[in-house]
């Protein structure tokens, strides 16, 4: 292997930082070998700290009616190709019911931005569920809000957020949003989720359109610099009826390798194989567990919706992504020698 690329790894994995040229440099020289290397480091720093343990959190989409725009997003406000709902307060408490008999214990409600969900009825639905799963976390993906929002949501007993930065890169993020969604609110957010308490969660697309090296390097300092709990990445994969439809898919191959460099910057992070992994490859969420992975989010949503539920062209939704079908997922698990376990799952610290 080529000696940088070599000495950067192996300092990545003793000190936990690079510096920008040199994230950029383990990206742009990327090779099989390097690949293979960070894949073994990560899996070691995870097993140091979580064993083989893989936490399952069941995801449940509570609406995809959503005010934002964003252009590579399905359930964008003017994809009119979309047929919206919502989920009632009845839908999601029996969501929690099913999935809790199937043995998850922490629930996540995401959604687009949608004004039906105000802080009351977030509030109050929230603490049904706390009260109803005292042993189960809560986990928040709505969007942005104010910090007055975040907090009365976190005070209602919401334990953690996940708001990924989608980029570190002010003009990058331009390219990707339109003009009434800022970078810098989008910061904000991450900086007042985290300073209210929640276990935070932020996190971007591989291969987004007009995405560089040094985008994602800006992405890796971002990580380092921010040190969320929770980090969210999958490959950016194009949906119809939006701008980005006819743009190229991210990879397997550089999810991978970016899974196992943000396990190396921080290793006690909670980081999900996601569901784009396993669209793109059959394998994919093995794989991301291989390279230093450590949650998998099944889907909770009602059988009915999950199919508007399209954040991009074909989103697995049942098979072994589907929650109801945890004890098929476990055995795909344990086939790589991991175990998926009854948890909460919180981030554990390194002793
Ligand atoms: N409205 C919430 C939840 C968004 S959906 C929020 O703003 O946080 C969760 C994530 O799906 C987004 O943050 C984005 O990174 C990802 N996503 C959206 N469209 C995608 C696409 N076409 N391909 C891959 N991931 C996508």
């Amino acid at each position: 292997m080529n000696e940088t690329l070599f000495s950067f790894i192996n300092k990545l994995e003793k000190e936990h930082t690079l510096s920008l040229s040199e994230y950029e440099f383990l990206i742009t020289h990327r090779t099989k070998d390097a690949a293979d290397l960070l894949a073994k480091y990560a899996d070691n720093a995870r097993r140091e700290i979580y064993g083989n343990t893989v936490y399952i959190r069941g995801l449940i989409e509570i609406s995809n009616i959503c005010k934002n725009d964003c252009f590579y997003c399905g359930i964008r406000k003017s994809n009119h190709g979309v047929e919206r709902y919502r989920l009632t307060e009845d839908d999601i408490l029996a969501c929690c019911r099913d999935g809790y008999q199937l043995g998850f214990r922490t629930f996540v409600l995401q959604g687009g931005e949608d004004g039906y969900f105000t802080d009351e009825r977030l509030c109050s639905l929230i603490a049904q569920i706390k009260k109803e799963y005292p042993d189960c976390a809560v986990t928040l993906s709505l969007g942005e809000r104010t910090y007055e929002s975040y907090k009365q949501l976190f005070d209602a007993g919401a334990d953690r957020y996940l708001l990924r930065h989608e980029t570190a890169d002010n003009a990058h993020y331009e390219k990707l949003h339109p003009k009434e969604l800022s970078f810098i609110n989008r910061m904000q957010c991450l900086a007042d989720l985290k300073k209210i308490g929640y276990q935070t969660g932020c996190g971007f697309m591989v291969g987004s359109p007009y995405q560089t090296a040094a985008h994602l390097a800006k992405d890796l300092k971002f990580i380092e610099t921010f040190q969320p709990q929770m980090c969210g990445i999958g490959p950016f994969i194009p949906q119809s009826g939006t701008p980005f439809k006819d743009k190229e898919s991210g990879t397997l191959e550089l999810t991978c390798y970016l899974l196992s460099i943000i396990r190396l910057i921080k290793p006690d992070i909670l980081l999900p194989a996601t569901t784009a992994l396993g669209t793109i490859h059959p394998k994919g969420r093995e794989m991301g567990i291989l390279s230093g992975a450590n949650v998998v989010m099944p889907n909770l949503s009602p059988a009915g919706v999950r199919k508007k539920y399209a954040l991009y062209d074909n989103k697995i939704s049942d098979g072994a992504e589907s929650a109801q079908c945890v004890t098929e997922l476990s055995k795909h698990i344990a086939s790589i020698g991991y175990q998926i376990v009854v948890d909460r799952g919180d981030i554990k610290f390194k002793k």
